[in-house]
């Protein structure tokens, strides 16, 4: 069925780097296989679902939406990975995705943006677009994202979705192509908040492969979706972020449509019973300009590896080229734009004379942001803001803006900073376009369960 559907409509979406037909019905096939007997290796055997493709996935093609890693076949699987076919799920393949996760908007990827369900002219968000759009589409019921500064939660906003960064260390990042280590978390994209904490029980937990993962179990979150799920949340303290679309100080790029549904979200929360007061973070609005030192630092020691000797492209100039000339010309050939952007601003900030005065503050902002965190939650359970100022904008608008791209990601950065978890799920559509306009919950390190709690009282 999804196959079909795929078959039928990616040629207009542009969700998938890669289909794997065979793989994923012989993965159904045993699962049917398994139901019939009665056992069932999960909940979800036999639910196909799409894996972005900045995650190894052994046999099948891993680009990361570049280039530089076209016909690069991992030999083993990311551990989300193998949790996911242990549970049965069949892997329908690989989704579209901003060059090495960098990016809003999809259309950083090598292989040509992924365009929005809702109007085809426009962004699906990104970096994980594919996955969102996929999921949006009826291409796949369920999805896996990375989110590194709000790769699953932006585009989850702009397609309608549903999508969670769980607190960093839930998830392993075991066989993620790593951007920046210290942001990158692993989640789930899907219709539904229920289905994502099926999905997030599922991939989540302690894996001793990742030096990050946290050594303990993961909350109750399917019972805390299903406790959410009758609507009452009496006792449950909310705080709204003043500094994100909380009030009119919080500056003029919020769209009045995203905002008014914003509005509405909160009246149902407090039908729901919940005491909704505002809180002010006032470090966040520090949070971009942090996010964008730390993360292309860390992204630009990381893309180091490709060198054209160990991994995909590689590019021998004429003449009797030094090893030099052969990684300069592949690196050269097999980044895009974007990437070789960050890799100089990120070289930039860590060189020494400027260390202190980029990289060093940042963390120091960073250090701040967590601290307004700390506070907030001593005074609410959760914080709520629009995940995304506006709605999915149109293919190639901010494409010469890397600033204005940058913008996008102003309400889900906090979250990667601090390592706290984030859902983003659909509020409704904004006047102005008839488009999917995204909710955003956060709460305290290692209460994941909040945010489905919370999640599923709106849906
Ligand atoms: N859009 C942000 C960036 O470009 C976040 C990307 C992500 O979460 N992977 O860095």
């Amino acid at each position: 069925l999804f196959l079909d559907r795929i078959a039928a409509v990616d040629g207009q979406v542009n969700a998938f780097l890669h289909v794997d037909a065979m793989g994923a019905l012989a993965q159904a096939k045993a699962s049917d296989e398994r139901r019939a007997a009665g056992s069932p290796a999960s909940p979800l055997d036999g639910v196909p679902v799409a894996v972005k493709d900045v995650l190894a996935t052994e046999g099948l093609p891993t680009t990361c939406g570049s280039k530089i890693l076209e016909g690069w076949i991992p030999p083993y699987d990311a551990t989300v990975v193998t949790r996911l076919k242990e549970a049965g799920l069949p892997i329908l393949g690989k989704t579209n995705m901003d060059e090495f996760a960098m990016g809003s908007s999809t259309e950083h990827s090598a292989y040509g943006p992924t365009h929005n369900p809702w109007d085809l002219d426009r962004i699906p968000g990104g970096s994980g677009g594919g996955s969102a759009a996929a999921v949006a589409a009826f291409q796949a019921p369920l999805a896996i994202g990375t989110d590194t500064g709000g790769s699953i939660r932006q585009p989850g906003a702009v397609t309608g979705t549903v999508g969670v960064k769980p607190t960093y260390g839930g998830i392993s990042r075991y066989g993620l192509v790593a951007m920046a280590n210290s942001l990158d978390q692993v989640g789930p994209v899907t219709r539904t908040v229920l289905d994502s904490a099926l999905l997030h029980e599922l991939i989540g937990g302690h894996d001793p492969r990742d030096s990050t993962s946290i050594a303990q179990p993961l909350p109750a979150l399917v019972e805390a979706a299903r406790t959410g799920a009758s609507g009452d949340l009496s006792g449950v303290r909310v705080g709204v972020i003043k500094e994100l679309g909380g009030d009119a100080e919080s500056g003029s790029g919020w769209q009045a449509g995203v905002l008014a549904r914003f509005q509405e979200s909160l009246d149902l929360l407090v039908e729901a019973g919940a005491e909704v007061v505002e809180v002010s973070c006032p470090s966040f609005v520090h949070a971009l300009a942090a996010y964008y030192l730390i993360m292309p630092s860390e992204a630009s020691s990381n893309l180091a590896k490709f060198d054209a000797m160990r991994y995909g492209l590689r590019v021998v100039p004429d003449g009797e080229p030094s090893a030099e000339d052969v990684m300069r010309a592949s690196r050269d050939a097999g980044f895009g734009d974007e990437v070789k952007r960050r890799i100089i601003l990120g070289t930039y900030a860590l060189s020494s004379g400027y260390y202190d005065a980029y990289y060093g503050q940042a963390q120091k902002v960073r250090t701040l942001i967590s601290r307004d965190f700390e506070a907030a939650f001593e005074q609410v359970d959760v914080l709520v803001s629009p995940t995304a100022p506006t709605t999915a904008f149109k293919l190639g608008e901010k494409l010469d803006d890397p600033v204005a791209m940058y913008l996008n990601d102003l309400a889900t950065i906090p979250a990667n900073l601090a390592g706290v978890p984030g859902i983003s799920l659909p509020s409704g559509l904004a006047d102005e376009d008839d488009l999917p306009a995204g909710f955003q919950i956060l709460a305290p390190a290692l209460a994941d369960d909040r945010l489905y709690r919370v999640g599923a009282a709106l849906e």
